[in-house]
Order: C-alpha cells, then structure tokens, then sequence
C-alpha cells in the first residue's frame, strides 16, 4: 500500500472528529467585486459567468437544500457522517456582515453540519467580517479561504487579479490568531510563470503562518479570455507529467503541517476546452503519490 506523503484533507478531519467528513459545496447567491464592477468587470481571465460554483443558487435552491441534498449524496458515497459547508461561488464575505450572518447560520443551524469553509478574496474581508467568523470558530471548525494564485504580481495583472500580493498578505496577518483557519489557493501553470515563480509562490505562503493550501491546474474553459488566449496560440497548457512535477515540487517546500485540501482542480466536463488530461484527476493523484514514492520525497522536505 501506496504511504500517503503529504497531509490531507480527510486524514486531518478524521483526526479532529473521529469519523468521515465531507465538505457540501453551497452557493449562496453572491457576487465578485471583480465580475460586478466594483473593480473589474470581466473578473480573472480563467474565470466563467458561474465563478467557479454550481450554479444551485440560480436554480432556486436555498443554503438548507444544498446542504441536505449534499448531505444525502455524501452520506451514500462516502459514509460520511459529519459535513463542513463550504460557500465556494463568487466571493463569500462579499456583503453585508448581517446577510452573510443569516447565511452561514443557516448552514450551521443543520444537523451535523460541524464547521464552515469559506472561499473568498482577500480584499472581501474586514474587521467585522473577521469578528464574526472568530465567534463561529468558538464552536466550531472555520476554515477561509483566500484566492492568492500566484507570489507574484505581474501575475496578478496578467491574470486580471484585481489585487496584488500585499493584499494577500494583510488578509492573513489580519485573519491569524483569531481561532480562524486559513488555506491559499494557488494556481499552477498560470500565463508567463516559469517553475522558479511557482517555487517563490510556495516559499512565500510557507512564512505566514498559513494552515491549508489547494493547488489548482490552470485549465481552460470556454467563454473565458483564456480560451481566446489560447486559441490564439499565446498559451500552452502543461502536461500533465509536468504540472505533477511542480505539484511535488511546491509539497517539498512548505511546511509539513500545512493542511492539502486539494491537489489538482476539478473541471466541469462541458465546458472544458483544454488541457484533455485534466478530466483524469485519479490518475493525475496517482502520478503525484508516485513521483514523490521515486523521488523518496514528502511535504515539507525542503520547507
Ligand atoms: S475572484 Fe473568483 S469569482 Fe471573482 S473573477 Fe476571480 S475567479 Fe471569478
């Protein structure tokens, strides 16, 4: 049996609840300042009219439905017995402290839904946003989860970010010590960034004391500046050798704690234009698990 070299997701919630947790996926109907106007329009140029969610908002399904039937789902597949709802679309602290109250009560108001984790950007949160999420990690498991992407900020603008790296950095100074769990998101492959950026993205988010990490391929979908791009031949995917290389790469310099909530994205099948070998995500776990068995390597061996 294959030794798991990296600290992951579930291992890490089976050892703070004793059973399967899983997180329900919710979309609580907000906006991104960098879609609405606020201060882009267009928003990241990877980024579709969805902003990475279900789309269950539109469909008329409130926060209580989402979860219920996520809960039924996860309870079939993977025995689940205690869920963690996570407000992924859009920005999740993007509204008045009162609304985002009402929503994350509502998520917490369902049996055996035991924390939150809340995707967000880092210029969507402030004094107040932060206070309330330190009163739920009173009682409960509080993940945020900040958009960083890329360490570097001729990225940022590349990729139409809309904030740099600084911001980042104060989201999670101002975040830290208040009981609040912080993970990055990082995107691997993103346009102009040679492996030594991505290296200075992992060497950076390594010394902020930050708890989680998701590393995402940059894949393209359609109806994004990224497709154009692409179809205009200004951007090359990675191969899927390569990004495992970078993804085992990035493991070996953070610190060994820091909790892997994800190793590669998930593309939504109809709507992926490329790179093709995105849609095999066990395969692409697999290459990780054996590249850093060959390599006799872990996370954090070089943090
Ligand atoms: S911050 Fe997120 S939702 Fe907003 S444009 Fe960028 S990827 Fe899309």
């Amino acid at each position: 049996m294959m030794v798991k070299r990296y600290n992951d997701l579930n291992t890490y919630l089976r050892s703070l609840f004793g059973c399967r947790v899983q997180k329900i996926t919710v979309d609580a109907g907000l906006s991104c300042p960098n879609r609405d106007g606020t201060i882009a329009i267009g928003g990241c140029i990877y980024c579709n009219v969805r902003g990475s969610g279900t789309g269950a908002h539109t469909r008329g399904l409130t926060i209580t439905d989402q979860i219920l039937q996520g809960k039924q789902a996860l309870l079939r597949r993977y025995k689940a017995k205690k869920f963690l709802a996570y407000f992924q679309s859009f920005s999740n602290t993007y509204a008045p402290v009162d609304t985002l109250k009402k929503l994350y009560d509502e998520a917490l108001a369902i049996k055996d839904v035991v924390g939150l984790s809340i995707g967000t950007r880092p210029d969507c949160v402030d004094q107040s946003v932060l206070e309330l999420l330190q009163d739920y990690a009173e009682q409960h498991l509080v993940w945020i989860e900040y958009g960083l992407q890329s360490a570097k900020d001729k990225t940022l603008e590349v990729i139409n970010r809309g904030h740099d790296v600084q911001c980042f950095e104060d989201a999670v100074r101002a975040t830290v010590n208040r009981g609040i769990k912080i993970c990055a998101h990082v995107i691997l492959g993103l346009p102009g960034e040679a492996r030594s950026d991505m290296l200075h993205t992992a060497e950076t988010i390594s010394d902020l004391g930050i708890d989680g990490l998701k590393l995402h391929l940059l894949y393209v979908i359609s109806g994004t500046p990224m497709e154009a791009l692409y179809r205009q031949g200004k951007y090359r995917c990675l191969e899927q050798q390569e990004y495992v290389d970078l993804v085992c790469d990035f493991l070996e310099r953070i610190p060994p704690g820091m909790v892997i909530q994800r190793l590669t994205g998930d593309p939504h099948p109809e709507e992926l234009v490329a790179p093709d070998w995105s849609r095999r995500k066990t395969e692409t776990l697999q290459k990780i698990n054996e590249t850093l068995e060959k390599r006799d390597s872990w996370q954090g061996k070089f943090g």
